[in-house]
């Protein structure tokens, strides 16, 4: 089996790529390493089983090789993070929008499985006790940088789905919730990489707005083995699914947890979202996942709790 990881040097990619190698497939990596590092996927090159180039999903000569000589695709490559979407809307858009349709197109045409990972950024401001697949969304003005990343990743779910439906394509689609672990940089927003490296530096925890606002976190391992477990199901095809972590926590909590952990003296600094972000910025109050359709089809349930994730981006941190 050859797999064609677009986004492949990324963080929950190059997870991907590891898994696979493991279970000892072939992969190819697409990333232009605009998030994705090379450091991440450095341990496999030069691998017989494993081939990197350097590239761009916008390069449709380029997708068209690929995906011709692999036997199915992961979709990953996009512009992630709420602080580089704030930051560079355009590039974020196209990436997002035209590199995804190029994507699905070639998919189409030499007829290989794809996998696209969407986001729970999908349902906005819904607050409900468990986000369902099915629940209504509830966003802002798209010209607002994030709910235009809502609304890219909202046509990237439209591509996949109208593909399986007017031309059969197996598609499957991901909703990926916090998703954190080993390699995840906290450059472009994220905010457990964020506090852990402020915690380890003995530097001010910067909690954005009053830190009510609350998350559930999954560990990277245990989303790419979902992945992999999707992909291979052939009901997942022409559905979409939401995979994330249990465990509802606030951000202040967090904060005081990471602290906790790694063992610091580093306060909290709370931060208007003015300041962190733009003027007018709107954060989501909630997020918590309903994950019982993934849990049905492949008996998902997340292998590590929030202080084991926390612990291993600590052990990254410091190595
Ligand atoms: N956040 C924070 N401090 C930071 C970075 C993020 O308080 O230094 C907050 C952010 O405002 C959001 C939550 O942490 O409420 C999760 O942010 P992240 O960017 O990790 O993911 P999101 O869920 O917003 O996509």
């Amino acid at each position: 089996m050859k797999t064609l990881i677009t986004g492949g040097a990324g963080f929950i990619g190059s997870h991907l790529a590891d898994r696979l190698l493991e279970r000892g497939d072939k992969v190819i990596l697409l990333d232009n390493l605009s998030t994705g590092r090379y450091e991440n996927i450095q341990h496999v090159i030069g691998r017989s089983d494993a081939e990197f180039v350097l590239g761009s999903i916008l390069n449709a000569d380029l997708v068209d090789d690929l995906v011709s000589r692999c036997d199915r695709v992961f979709h990953l490559a996009a512009a992630v993070g709420v602080q580089l979407i704030v930051e560079k809307p355009l590039e974020s858009l196209q990436t997002n929008i035209r590199g995804s349709e190029i994507v699905f197109e070639k998919a189409h045409k030499y007829t290989k499985p794809i996998l696209v990972t969407s986001t729970s950024e999908i349902y906005g401001k819904n607050t409900s006790d468990k986000l369902h697949e099915d629940d209504d969304r509830i966003i802002g003005s798209p010209l607002k940088s994030r709910w235009s990343y809502s609304e890219a990743k909202a046509i990237d779910e439209i591509l996949a789905y109208t593909y399986w439906r007017a031309k059969g394509l197996p598609t499957t689609i991901v909703r990926l919730f916090n998703t954190v672990g080993p390699r995840q940089t906290g450059r472009y927003g994220m905010v457990i990489p964020r506090f852990v490296q402020q915690a380890v530096r003995e530097e001010p925890i910067t909690v954005y707005g009053d830190g009510r606002q609350t998350r559930c976190f999954c560990h990277v391992t245990d989303v790419v083995e979902a992945l992999i477990a999707l992909i291979e199901h052939p009901e997942s095809h022409g559905r979409v699914f939401n995979l994330g972590g249990e465990g509802e926590i606030s951000m202040a909590e967090l904060a005081t947890r990471i602290v906790d952990r790694v063992g610091s003296s580093s306060k909290i600094r709370y931060v208007p979202y003015d300041e962190a972000y733009e003027e007018g910025f709107e954060d989501m109050e909630r997020r918590v996942p309903d994950t019982g359709r993934i849990r049905e089809l492949i008996g998902f349930t997340p292998e590590r709790d929030l202080d084991a994730i926390i612990d291993d981006v600590i052990a990254f941190q410091r190595q």
